[in-house]
């Protein structure tokens, strides 16, 4: 005997059903290049070749924010804006211009630590090549690292260097944005459970059905020994360090990091981990504790609501915002 119609069809739906569950799994990516640094995509997908066509955009959207930002690239906008901003107006596309502004917004609330005009004496340091200038270089370019030389025209879309000598360089900021940018990807394609990471600089959305993602902070000198553990779901996390793109001499470490009111690279804590709602935010906040101190970096985050931190000292002391001071054991 045949089956009503509306129980073919219930048997139908639930079979589809069943279908999309047996697919409905993890999907993880890794892919190197982009940036110059590692990408990594994690997401929950309930339908796998959706999922990958998901990670797929998130990686064309890192090579688009890379072509547009990178001062490695001579095609970019960035480097356009290095080549003919001093000599006048540059126009630039909006989400150029948009990142611009957000940077130098960082640079008020950071109180100058965070400034991508740091370029015009950074481009002076090949950390792979274990190249640094000497001091009468740094001397002669240091007056053309100020952000408040940076012109911005919102009408007509342009920025302009009010310094003879400035460049800038978005390499503290670019990865947070793109991250950013990846997770509107996913969430426009309806993905409510992912991880995405480039560099030091990722963002969670959701968790890993009621657990979190443990996300470990590593020890400054042993890649292999992590020194605390954070559960964590829908927020962002950046981690900046003195070891990631570093040589040493004499006793020194010179590393990526440089203190924009001297042209050194700064190094009053080891490693900053920053936690807050973007990776855009968290990473124009990373760089922070490097050049101002411990204390002084403390303050900032203390003040922003949504900004948690975790810093490691040169004598390896561990210090936290008061979002994550643990509870007082004290009765
Ligand atoms: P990652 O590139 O792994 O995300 P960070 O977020 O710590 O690392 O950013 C370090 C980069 O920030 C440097 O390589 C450089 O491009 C840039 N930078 C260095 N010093 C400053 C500064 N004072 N202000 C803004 N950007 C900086
Ligand atoms: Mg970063």
């Amino acid at each position: 005997m045949k089956p009503p119609a509306q129980v073919a069809c219930l048997a139908a739906m639930l079979a589809v059903a069943f279908a999309a569950a047996a697919h409905a799994e993890w999907l993880h990516r890794d892919e190197d290049g982009i940036m110059g640094t590692r990408i990594t995509v994690e997401l929950w997908s309930e339908d796998k070749v959706a999922g990958e066509a998901a990670i797929d955009a998130v990686m064309d959207e890192m090579r688009h924010i890379d072509a547009t930002m990178s001062v490695y690239i001579p095609t970019s906008e960035v480097s356009k804006v290095n080549a003919e901003a001093a000599a006048g107006p540059v126009k630039i596309s909006k989400e150029l211009f948009d990142l611009l502004r957000t940077a130098v917004d960082y640079s008020v609330l950071t109180e100058g630590a965070f400034d991508i005009t740091y370029a015009s004496v950074g481009y002076l340091y090949d950390f792979r090549a274990h190249h640094r200038p000497t001091e009468a270089q740094i001397k002669s370019a240091l007056p053309s690292v100020d952000y408040r030389n940076l012109k911005f025209d919102p009408v007509a879309m342009t920025v302009q260097f009010m310094h003879p000598g400035m460049r800038i360089d978005l390499g503290g900021i670019a990865k947070g944005y793109s991250v950013d940018c990846g997770i509107e990807v996913l969430q426009k394609r309806g993905i409510t459970r992912a991880l995405v990471t480039a560099g030091g600089d990722s963002r969670i959305i959701g968790d890993r059905f009621g657990k979190p993602w443990m996300v470990g902070i590593r020890h400054p000198d042993h890649e292999d020994q992590v020194i605390l553990r954070l559960p964590l779901s829908d927020t962002a996390i950046s981690t900046s360090g003195d070891y990631e793109r570093f040589f040493d001499e004499g006793g020194v470490r010179y590393h990526h990091i440089i203190d924009p009111r001297t042209g050194h690279s700064a190094s009053r804590v080891r490693s900053a981990t920053v936690l807050a709602p973007t990776a855009t935010r968290t990473d124009g906040l990373s760089k922070t504790a490097f050049v101002l101190g411990p204390e002084e970096a403390l303050k900032i985050y203390n003040r922003l609501p949504d900004v948690d931190a975790v810093l490691v000292t040169p004598q390896g002391k561990v210090l936290y915002t008061k979002g994550l001071q643990p509870p007082s054991l004290a009765h």
